[in-house]
Formats: C-alpha cells, structure tokens, sequence
C-alpha cells in the first residue's frame, strides 16, 4: 500500500504532524523505533511511580492560549490530566548563601508584584523586561497563532539574552533571578538569543501546568487521534534507509526488511540523521556540511527518586537552585566543580495529593564524560549493562547531586526509598540523536540564519519537523508541526483551522 504521509519518529512533532494530517482525511503511517511512542514524551515507571523522561510542566494551557488552543485543534485538549502550579509561585529561584525565595509567579501582573517586592528599586525594570518578552513574543506569527511572514521577526532575533538583561537592570540579583530559568532552553550567556528566553518564559508566565501521572498521556491522546481516523502508529520500526527515485522519496526500509511507501515523508529525527538516512544527489554539499556544523545543545544527568511514603510533602511548584550568585555558570563546570546547580521537579500523581512519590533532579552532563561507554546501547527492549564502572560513575555522580541538595533541603537524602540515574547515553539511545542533546541545535544570536532550520529539503515530497526547526518544548514543537503542515495544507487554511477549533 502507498500511504499519503509516513512519518519518521513519533516525537511529539512527528504525532502532531500526523493527527493534523488525519484529521484532514491523508492516510498516516508513523514509524518509531522504540517501544514506547512519544520520543521525549515517554514515561517511566519504576516502584509504581510515574516519572516522566522529558516533560516536567508546560506554559500556555489556559483558556484562550496558544498551546490550550493548538491541543483543542489537534483534538487533545481536555483529554489529559493537568494540574494547575501554584499560581503565587510556579518556579522558585535559589542561591547559595541567600536565604531568599525569588518567586515567578503566573500572570504578568503577579509576576511583576512578586519580584518588585523583591527588588523594589527596580520596578521600572521589570516592567520593561516584561514588555521586552511580550513585544518579542508579538513577532512570531505562528506562536501568536496568525499567518505572517518571517521578516516580522528579523529586527529581534539578534540580540542575546544576558545583553538584554543588562539594558534593562544594573542589579546582578536581578539578572541572575531572570536567567534562573535557563535549565529550560540550555541557556548560554551572551549567546542565547532573547527570542528563544521570551518565548520559553512568556508561556511559562502566561499559566504553567504539571501532567497527572506523566506526559506521555499527550503522545498516547495523539495517538489516539490517528488511529481513530485510520492511521497506523508502527513501533520497533527503525527506518534505516529513505530510498530517493527519480527526484522524490518513493518509501522508508526499516530494519526488519520492511518497506512503507509513501507520497509525502516527514522526518521527526534530527536533521542531520535525517540526512545520514537518506542516499541522493540533490542534498548539496553544502547543505550537509551546513547541517553537520551546528552545535547541539548539551545534554543532562537527571535522577528519578522513588520517595519513602508519606515523608516529602507534594509541592506545587519547581525549584532552581545554583551553587553560585551566578545563574548560567551551572553550564561551565569542571569535574571538581560539577553540579553547580541542579532542577528539582515534583511527579504530579492522582493517587496522592498531600505527599510526593517522586522527585526529578536534573542538571547538565556533557557528553563527552560518557563518551568511554558510547559503544554500550541500553533500552527496555535491548536490556544490557554498560558495565560495573558505568554503574560506579551514575552512583558517584546521583550521590554528589544529592549532597547538593541536601544543602538547601536537609533531611532529602533521608526521604530517598531508591532512585535511578539516567546521562545523555540514556537520551542518546532513548531518542535517537547522537550526543544525548537536551533540546537539539543551539541557536546563536550572532547567526540566526544559520541556525534555522526550514521544514523544506531539496527533495520536494521531504519534509522536516521537530525540536530543530522553530524551538524545543511542547509549545515550539508543536509550532513546528503546524509550520511543517503549513507546507502541504497552506498556512492561511490551517492558522483558520486552529483559531476555529
Ligand atoms: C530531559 C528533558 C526534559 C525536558 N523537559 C521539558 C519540559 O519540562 N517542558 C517542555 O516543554 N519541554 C521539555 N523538554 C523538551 C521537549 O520534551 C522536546 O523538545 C520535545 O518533546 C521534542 O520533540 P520532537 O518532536 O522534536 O522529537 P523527539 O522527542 O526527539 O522524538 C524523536 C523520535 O524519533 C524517533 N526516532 C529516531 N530515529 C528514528 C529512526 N531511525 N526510525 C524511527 N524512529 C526514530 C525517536 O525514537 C523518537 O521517538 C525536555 C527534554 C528533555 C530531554
């Protein structure tokens, strides 16, 4: 059978791209190599607890939001158990040797009392930092749920995060309570463009939610999507190959010698193995070494912790906390310095309201200080140790970052029943990329057009989606899955759809 679209990945943006195509009436086929769908929307259950691999709360769930409005279009929205963070405080900022709480909390009027009575010499510049991060948010069509065009946004996309920062306050708390947040866009100083920091942050501000029992319920809604409307949703199946005829991808190979042919392709991978899978002569030269230049954003060493019963209190809200008064050096540690701060994120759960059953604990890994394992591949479905000194590093590493912890929460190490430490092999092999990198291409400032992705390729009937393209996270995926079916369905037909669902 020849399907209309195969989807290569079901990553969020490979099931949103297949829900919207469904729903339009195309036959679907999404191949994922794993056993679980969803890609960074897995989850994981360990001791009867939920946790999930790569979705700890999202923004713009509200009422008349982008991402509210995206889920009802994709027909999600009301289909998932969400939990509201506490709206005085939805991400808490610490510091080492400060005592104080800096609290973000939901809605921008909240969000401004809450750090004037903080720092009330610097009103004004707080008040200005929220306009910077909405008029920069107003030029992203899309994001706005509106056609538009991309040189909208030329005038905003080069200037960096920390920059900004400094035009707006001279006071380093501040500047430092502001990037407190960077764990959630992999943020660089004087690199990140103030784009990316806005548009992650806005959506935060503007309502932030936890999933009840995991996020993968977003990947099993969208699932549902597609196959009640026909579509396939194909696990253990590897796309090894995407066979280019005569000018256009005529099907996908996968590792067990199947062939899914196809009129349209979308490719949820990352772009570069993307490329890797395809043999052609339309993809320039240039282009691959264009594609195979960008930088990933580093990855992550991340604990999941099955807590004692009834010891911890459920939190409502997440913490940030960094060794030093300096927010984005959590990214420049050395071995002897390494973890310079950490996230700390409560598993929202429907059996237990009143006391956690499991924390996360996230911080930055490079790759490399696994890369004398890389050889080693681990999942549910290919269960192999990496090795007695693999399992002696994870343990040397969860026990320093729970030294850390326990600095500023005593008594947590004393609430752990067991816990299981994960590195950026575990995302390597869990999602697909090469490095385990948390949110895909770094975007630079100083060369955004380098750093962008379209969701078109050479070969007319290929397309990209995903992570890479637009932005990470639920939201910029899920943008990008609309900017990718823009392409085949026009952008002012599907903006119409979306604002009318
Ligand atoms: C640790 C972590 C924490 C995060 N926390 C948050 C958060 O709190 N909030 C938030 O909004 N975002 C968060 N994110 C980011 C967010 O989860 C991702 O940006 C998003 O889910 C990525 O979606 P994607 O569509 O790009 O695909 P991915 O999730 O990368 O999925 C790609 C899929 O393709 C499959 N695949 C790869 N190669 C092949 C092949 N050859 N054949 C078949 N299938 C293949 C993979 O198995 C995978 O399922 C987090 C990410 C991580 C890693």
């Amino acid at each position: 059978m020849q399907y209309d679209v195969v989807i290569i990945g079901s990553g969020l943006g490979g099931l949103a791209c297949g829900a919207i195509l469904a729903r339009e009436g195309k036959s679907v086929c999404v191949l994922e190599k794993n056993k679980q769908i969803g890609g960074a929307l897995q989850t994981f259950v360990r001791q009867r607890v939920i946790f999930d691999s790569g979705v700890h709360y999202v923004g713009g769930l509200d009422e008349g939001q982008n991402l509210n409005q995206l889920f009802k279009f994709l027909g999600i929205m009301g289909k998932m158990k969400l939990r509201k963070l506490d709206e005085d405080c939805f991400d808490a900022i610490l510091f080492k040797d400060d005592p104080k709480i800096y609290r973000y909390a939901q809605g921008y009027d909240r969000f401004i009392a809450s750090l004037v009575a903080e720092f009330p010499e610097e009103e004004e510049g707080i008040r200005r930092y929220c306009d910077q991060i909405r008029e920069v948010c107003s030029k992203f069509p899309l994001y706005n749920l509106r056609s538009g065009d991309y040189f909208e946004k030329v005038n905003v996309l080069e200037i960096d995060t920390q920059t900004l920062l400094e035009s707006i306050t001279t006071n380093k708390k501040l500047q430092n309570v502001l990037a407190g947040t960077s764990l959630l866009y992999a943020g660089e100083p004087y690199k990140t463009p103030f784009y990316v920091h806005a548009l992650v942050i806005n959506s935060y501000i503007e309502s932030s939610w936890r999933f009840v029992d995991g996020g993968s319920q977003i990947a099993i809604a969208l699932t549902r999507e597609i196959v009640s409307r026909g579509g396939k949703c194909i696990k253990h199946a590897k796309v090894v190959k995407l066979v280019e005829e005569n000018g256009t991808v005529t099907h996908a190979l996968t590792d067990d010698g199947k062939r899914y042919d196809g009129k349209l392709f979308i490719s949820n991978v990352h772009p570069t193995k993307t490329l890797e899978l395809l043999e052609t002569d339309m993809i320039k030269k240039a282009f691959r070494t264009r594609l195979n230049s960008l930088e990933n954003s580093i990855s992550t060493f991340f604990v999941n912790i099955v807590l004692k019963k009834n010891t911890l209190p459920y939190l409502n809200h997440n913490y940030y906390y960094f060794d030093e008064s300096d927010a984005w050096s959590v990214l420049n540690y050395t071995d002897e310095t390494w973890p310079k701060g950490y996230a700390l994120y409560y598993a929202a759960t429907s059996k237990n309201e009143k006391y956690a059953d499991g924390v996360t604990v996230m911080t930055y890994m490079r790759y490399d200080e696994v890369k004398q394992w890389q050889h080693t591949f681990n999942t549910v479905t290919n269960e192999i140790s990496r090795g007695e000194d693999y399992e002696a590093f994870k343990k040397e590493r969860a026990e320093r970052l729970f030294k850390l912890v326990e600095q500023r929460f005593p008594g947590f190490t004393d609430a752990i029943e067991s816990y299981y430490a994960a590195t950026p092999l575990s995302v390597r092999d869990y999602i697909g990329t090469d490095d385990g990198s948390l949110y895909g291409v770094v975007k630079d400032y100083k060369e955004p057009m380098r750093t962008f992705i379209s969701p078109r390729t050479k070969i007319p009937n290929l397309l990209l989606t995903g992570q890479n393209l637009n932005l990470h996270g639920i939201l910029g995926v899920t943008v990008s899955a609309i900017s990718t079916c823009s392409e085949i369905l026009g952008k002012d037909y599907l903006v119409s759809k979306i604002r009318n669902a």
